[in-house]
């Protein structure tokens, strides 16, 4: 059996996880958030109170279970959706997704989910690292202001503490580290297709995404 994969990458706040969550429920795939993934073990970390920026101390990682079910991820069981969009993790997973232990574990689950099932999966390293032969590569961006704005809305419909100049710093500290890292660094993948969505409404962008998606397979099919 053949499994078919859509890979979005791009920076915080792009909209990929609206737009990825929107595209896996038209096409009746499995959604993965691989953030959420190094966002689960940021918390973990910061609960275990490990040093953060010690590679090292990543072992717990081979202990630790991440199931995604119904697009929510489960970290050990438990149901972490709120946990790990905190501003302590948040502030952290950058260094944490640094790390090379780290990025190997994830990447080797991500691939692994996708073996069998079609998936949609968004990220930073997808379409580069990932799903390197995915059927459409997508890489999305947005000016800074408007991807701090999508946040902070995101946030408040959360429930969580935020405030709009504060995310514009973390959002570009997070770039930085995010684009700047010598291992695996969120980039464009040459064959992506690069979409800027600061002006564009978020079901544009899904449609739009959905079109291309459908012809790309639809031609792989017909091969
Ligand atoms: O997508 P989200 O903003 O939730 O991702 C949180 C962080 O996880 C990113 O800023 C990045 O440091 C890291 N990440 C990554 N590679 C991925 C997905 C996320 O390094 N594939």
């Amino acid at each position: 059996m053949r499994y078919y994969a859509l890979a979005i990458d791009g920076p915080a706040g792009a909209g990929k996880s609206s737009v990825a969550k929107m595209l896996a429920a038209k096409l009746k795939y499995t959604y993965i958030d691989t953030g959420a993934m190094y966002r689960a073990i940021t918390y973990k970390a910061l609960e275990l109170k490990i040093d953060i920026s010690n590679p090292n101390e990543f072992d717990f990682i081979d202990k630790t279970i991440m199931e995604f079910k119904n697009d929510i991820l489960y970290l050990d069981g438990e149901d972490v959706t709120f946990k790990i969009r905190s501003n302590d993790v948040s502030n952290n997973v950058s260094v944490v997704a640094s790390h090379i232990p780290v990025r190997n574990k994830l990447v080797f689950l991500q691939q692994k989910i996708a073996l069998d099932r079609n998936v949609v999966m968004d990220g930073r390293d997808i379409g580069t690292v990932v799903l390197p032969n995915a059927d459409l590569k997508i890489y999305m961006s947005a000016s800074v202001e408007e991807r701090a704005r999508r946040r902070f809305e995101e946030n408040v419909s959360l429930g969580i503490d935020t405030d709009y100049q504060k995310l514009i710093i973390e959002i570009k500290r997070r770039d930085k580290i995010d684009s700047s890292r010598s291992y695996n660094p969120l980039k464009q993948a040459n064959d992506a297709i690069f979409l800027d969505t600061s002006h564009l409404d978020i079901h544009e962008v899904a449609n739009k995404i959905y079109e291309m998606f459908l012809n790309e397979i639809h031609t792989k099919r017909s091969d």
